[in-house]
């Protein structure tokens, strides 16, 4: 039916490739001299592929970017149909109790092995080493690569180029009259050398809330908050909470320059003062600070009491009022003064890239340039941890195939 270009070979190109019916005459364009290289390191070498958690009427909280546009996208091609899609190629996927599902044997060998064996049998032609730096458009395409001397004549492209740290990689998009949002960071931990907790790294609790809010930062817009589970790291905090929290607040977080303060509710329960005149009534003569409350570990509860200013020898009988608001105040709004971000190894992602203004999702087409189609973190679409960025990446990928499929 036609020549189709494919720009990237990472998670949504390869996913695009492979679902173009071969009719067709594919060709995967790859900078580098590797492909599927985010798909093999990703989860920890465990490929976390999707995830089962999938509220489609809250998908504000997975997409901060991208939420609207995707709906439509899922009901085409959502987290279940990734499950049948591998399963009808021999890769099964197990749910874990979090809800991130990956591949019943743990590696990603296994997803990239299948997408190989997948693009042999289909014939797709891979071509590594080729860097597009300009695409123009007269009755076909024509790519043109980086210190080649051979140019690409073809009907259609989808470019998967992913998420680029530098806004220079998006300068071949920019020639095509498509508008990019400029790209920041998301899903990072926090770095908090000052922090009173620095020396509890290690420490970890399942589930905490943790707040970026204007009272405190005054450039912010919004208020952010997520919950999750939290860790001390050596140099500061990680978890799922705080990484939920840098995807939701990336763009205003990079214009502070990752300088801001975050609070924390380290017990997240709703009437705390019930369980403290509970344990007041039940133990008055025992030291405060010798047996932790709410689950706490105990040297995180010696240290939010001695930041509540309660003395060792302190007795639940003795306190008093101020002591116990002291108290409350730091275990539901403990201030964090966070210095800089810091690289969370297991996953990140652009928070910007290509306009989704100028895309039609119900084929990834662009409205700009008929025949050209984007799929993947290219586009202003970002998830947070757990999954999320591949499902994004296969449904994009899936839609801008089908239709190139569909078109004569
Ligand atoms: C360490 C790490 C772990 C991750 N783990 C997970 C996970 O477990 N689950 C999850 O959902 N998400 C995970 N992610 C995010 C996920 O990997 C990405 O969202 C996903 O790979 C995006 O797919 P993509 O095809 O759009 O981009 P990519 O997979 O990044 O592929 C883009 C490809 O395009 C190539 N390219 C770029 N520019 C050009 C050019 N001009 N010419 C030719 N080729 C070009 C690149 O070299 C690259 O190979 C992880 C990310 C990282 C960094």
């Amino acid at each position: 039916m036609g020549k189709v270009a494919i720009i990237g070979g990472g998670a949504a190109g390869f996913f695009a490739a492979l679902n173009i019916s071969n009719e067709n005459e594919i060709h995967i364009f790859e900078k580098s001299s590797e492909l599927l290289s985010k798909v093999s390191i990703s989860g920890g070498g465990r490929c976390n592929v999707t995830n089962s958690d999938f509220d489609l009427a809250n998908l504000k909280e997975y997409y901060p970017r991208g939420n609207k546009e995707l709906r439509q996208a899922f009901s085409v091609f959502d987290n279940t149909s990734i499950f049948k899609w591998f399963k009808d190629r021999g890769v099964h996927l197990r749910t874990e109790s979090d809800c991130r599902v990956f591949p019943e044997s743990d590696s990603s060998a296994e997803i990239i092995n299948c997408f190989l064996k997948e693009a042999n049998d289909k014939n797709v032609n891979i071509h590594n080493g080729f860097k597009v730096v300009r695409i123009n458009k007269n009755d076909k395409f024509k790519i043109i690569f980086q210190e080649k001397n051979e140019d690409f004549y073809c009907d259609k492209i989808i470019v998967a180029t992913g998420g680029i740290s530098s806004s220079k990689g998006y300068n071949f998009l920019q020639q095509t009259g498509h508008k990019i949002i400029p790209p920041v960071p998301s899903l990072f931990a926090f770095d908090s050398y000052y922090s009173n907790l620095i020396d509890l790294e290690g420490i970890s609790l399942k589930k905490v809330k943790i707040s970026v809010l204007k009272r405190d930062n005054y450039f912010l817009k919004n208020n952010y908050s997520a919950e999750g589970g939290f860790l001390i790291t050596h140099n500061g905090i990680s978890g799922p909470a705080v990484l939920r929290l840098s995807s939701y607040a990336a763009r205003e977080l990079n214009m502070n320059d990752y300088k801001f303060v975050a609070r924390i509710n380290f017990i997240l329960i709703s009437d705390i003062d019930f369980e403290i005149s509970f344990i007041r009534d039940i133990s008055p003569s025992k030291i405060i600070s010798s047996q932790s409350l709410f689950g706490l570990p105990l040297r995180l509860w010696k240290r939010i009491c001695e930041i509540s200013g309660i003395d060792t020898k302190l007795k639940w009988n003795d306190i008093s009022k101020k002591k116990i608001h002291l108290l409350k105040n730091t275990l539901e709004n403990h201030p964090l003064f966070i210095t800089d971000k810091t690289t969370n190894k297991e996953e990140f992602v652009t928070c910007g890239g290509v306009s989704l203004k100028e895309i039609d999702f119900s084929t990834m087409e662009s409205k700009l340039v008929p025949g050209l189609y984007f799929a993947g973190e290219v586009l202003d679409i970002d998830g947070i941890t757990g999954g999320y960025n591949f499902q994004s990446a296969w449904t994009t990928g899936y839609i801008a195939a089908k239709a190139i499929c569909s078109k004569r």
